[in-house]
């Protein structure tokens, strides 16, 4: 037999490699999982009501697709419009000007619904190979407030193995099988089945109690559809009128059809099958462009990136990049200056059901003070 001295000399090295890999292991586990706490959102004054997703699809009670809802409701009868951030969770001006409604808006006639964070279980996870970050901070008078950066799709953990072909339905349009896991590929959705179907299933339910629904995003630079708005063509009238009036504040915002042929968008579906006004707004993030340099706090929050100055100058960009930059907080106020005038305009031509909202933070308010002076303090442990 081999004296145990013996043993452990001769396999010191393996001995070592496991215990690092053990290490290793333990390390990320604690990351991974830490990736499952959801930052505080905090109620404002004019929140009447919070509920779970599930409220609307059961299948969906303790799932990690489950997020919060809230109404902003009002003793007088209107229309409800609703808001959703976060469909896409790494477009963070969306979850961001979705916060800024829940924690400041006050709503006196109809109702205003907002889902902050969509795709809730797109938010626990990053796509290996991108180096992103988990969280952001947004410094307030009161301490600072933190916030998930997650990744478009549903957390594979959660949603696996993707077929090599995703039918959706009830269309039948064949696309690659990684956009099942597409909370913007999915709608309407369906009861049961996988969990980003149940998750669309429900929102469609919401959107169904809706007059308008109107759908948050960001895309990359060089992505041709930014700074602009795409409305199902039952919400032509709104959105031309919204974008007028947006471009009046000259504030540059374009207009595009939700394309027919383009099936499980929240812009095409929410319309075909809610019946629902539909809309999407999409801001330039320099952190989701394939020219963006490391993908740091400066960069997701700041919007700076030498790269894409750069790149505007050899022609590359749909958005001009200087050394500004697109910083988080004028890509929020230009959701929040969106949704102002849209719902400013479905009130024009819905007079005898109009929504109406007070106490939203302004563009001008947003570009002069920040996201900090519109958050409320940061809840104690
Ligand atoms: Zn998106």
């Amino acid at each position: 037999m081999t004296p145990p001295g013996d043993f452990f000399r001769a396999n010191k090295t393996a001995l070592g490699l496991s215990l690092a890999a053990l290490l290793v292991t333990v390390a990320s586990a604690r990351i991974f999982l830490a990736m499952r706490e959801a930052e505080p959102i905090v109620s404002g004054p004019g929140v009447t009501a919070q509920m779970m997703l599930s409220a609307f699809n059961p299948t969906l009670a303790n799932s990690p697709g489950d997020t919060p809802v809230y109404e902003l409701g009002s003793d007088k009868a209107g229309a409800a419009i609703t808001i959703i951030g976060g469909t896409h969770p790494q477009e963070i001006a969306g979850l961001l000007a979705a916060v800024l409604l829940i924690e400041n808006a006050t709503v006196s006639q109809g109702k205003l619904i907002v889902v902050p964070q969509a795709n809730r279980s797109g938010f626990t996870h990053t796509d290996p190979m991108e180096a992103y970050l988990h969280a952001i901070t947004i410094n307030t008078p009161a301490g600072p407030r933190w916030f998930r950066v997650g990744m478009r799709l549903t957390n594979p953990v959660d949603q696996w193995p993707d077929p090599d072909v995703f039918t959706h339905m009830p269309s039948r349009e064949n696309m690659i099988g990684h956009e099942t896991r597409n909370l913007n590929r999915n709608h309407p959705g369906s009861e049961t089945g996988w969990l980003t179907a149940r998750v669309s299933h429900a929102l469609t339910r919401i959107a169904k109690t809706s007059a308008l629904v109107f759908d948050l995003h960001e895309a990359q630079p060089e992505y041709p559809v930014i700074n602009m708005m795409v409305a199902h063509e039952n919400t032509f009238e709104t959105a031309a009128t919204a974008q007028s009036m947006i471009q009046a504040r000259r504030i540059p915002m374009g207009l595009a059809a939700s394309p027919k042929n383009l099936h499980g968008l929240s812009h095409r579906e929410f319309g075909d099958h809610a019946h629902a006004q539909s809309l999407l707004a999409e801001t330039a993030n320099p952190a989701m462009g394939r020219f963006r340099g490391r993908t740091s706090e400066a960069l997701v929050v700041g919007g700076k990136d030498e790269n894409y100055v750069r790149a505007t100058k050899l022609g590359r960009t749909f958005a001009k990049f200087d050394d500004a930059g697109w910083p988080l907080h004028l890509r929020v106020a230009r959701h929040l200056v969106a949704i102002e005038e849209v719902i400013n305009a479905y009130n024009e031509l819905h007079p005898e059901a109009p929504v109406v909202v007070d106490n939203m933070p302004s563009y001008k308010d947003v570009i002069e003070k920040g996201l900090g002076a519109f958050l409320k303090p940061p809840p104690k442990e």
